[in-house]
């Protein structure tokens, strides 16, 4: 049924989207394994290892005046994790986006494990990565097959698992319905909160061998923030993670932290080490303890925007 179903309502949410917002890539990009502007004549078998992801002067741009990406080196070692801050517009997502294949680099490479990401079928490519991206889009569907899309033959048992560690049990309490409730564009409207978090299960019954979190837990308050970060430490450990995060207490725990600026990056270290440097990571994270407390003092947390 969820087989059958799926792909007719799909298309019509697609066609909605589309037309929606022409501009936001990696919305269709979630929804679709979709055929991208680059080739996919990749045909090497892949000889997944522990997932090491290699940037190798890579150079990027949109447009002709506008450089994103200049011989930036960024390698995540298998297993571990990277978080990547910057300014916004440094190319965080970018990042995502070219790991993707979404588009190819102008300059330099991009490999999985040592190899080439454009010598693998994109079939292969994609099922190793998953993404929790900055806006969630969901299907026009119950939550269940929401949460299916990631792996149709998930259990029930395991769909609960995931409910629970997103801290979704109190969506799905709140609803008769539970977990068949209606979501999407005609469904339950949900706070961006809530979809993130689903976006989070998402990935959490998908456990792909690299995970990329792109501000994936921007909507939430620092409360479920919290909460959903202790879920995304758990699941990710062994698996090769880039959390790319706007607020840095997000990071501290990375095993590293690379700081983008001017399409390269420009520091990278332990939260520790990056404090002690008193560079471009120190002086952002004490801009964000400044404003924090300014906004403690503006307006206790709110719930869930
Ligand atoms: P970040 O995630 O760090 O905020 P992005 O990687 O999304 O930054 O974008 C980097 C730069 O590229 C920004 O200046 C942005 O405006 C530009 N950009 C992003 N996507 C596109 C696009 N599809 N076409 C043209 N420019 C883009
Ligand atoms: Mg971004």
């Amino acid at each position: 049924m969820f087989q059958l179903f799926l792909p007719l309502n799909f298309l019509g949410f697609v066609y909605r989207e589309l037309k929606a917002s022409m501009a936001n890539i990696e919305r269709m990009f979630e929804l679709l394994d979709e055929q991208s502007a680059v080739k996919d004549e990749g045909t090497a078998a892949f000889n997944l290892k522990g997932g090491e992801v290699t940037f190798r002067q890579v150079s990027f741009s949109y447009r002709d005046d506008y450089q994103v990406l200049d011989q930036l080196d960024l390698t995540i070692p298998a297993g571990k994790t990277l978080a990547v801050v910057g300014g916004s517009g440094a190319g965080k997502s970018t990042l995502t986006r070219l790991l993707f294949r979404f588009y190819d680099p102008a300059a330099g490479e991009i490999l999985i494990d040592g190899q080439p990401i454009d010598q693998l079928p994109q079939a292969v490519l994609r099922a190793s990565l998953g993404m929790v991206p900055q806006d969630t889009v969901l299907f026009n569907d119950t939550l269940k097959n929401n949460l299916l899309y990631a792996r149709p033959d998930a259990s029930d048992e395991e769909l609960q698992q995931v409910i629970t560690m997103a801290h979704l049990d109190s969506l799905v309490q709140r609803h008769t319905d539970g977990w068949h409730i209606v979501v999407g564009e005609r469904g339950l409207k949900l706070s961006g909160g809530e979809k993130q978090r689903i976006a989070i299960a998402r990935m959490l019954l998908k456990r792909p061998a690299i995970m990329l979190f792109d501000e994936a837990t921007s909507s939430l308050d620092s409360h479920t923030e919290r909460g959903i970060m202790d879920a995304i430490r758990q699941v990710s450990k062994g698996h090769t993670t880039l959390i790319i995060a706007h607020r840095l207490s997000t990071v501290v725990d990375a095993d590293e932290i690379a700081v983008m600026d001017g399409g390269r990056i420009v520091e990278r270290g332990s939260h520790v080490r990056l404090l002690s440097q008193q560079g471009r990571y120190a002086a952002l994270w004490q801009a964000q303890q400044h404003q924090h407390q300014h906004q403690h003092q503006q307006q206790p947390d709110s719930g869930d925007v």
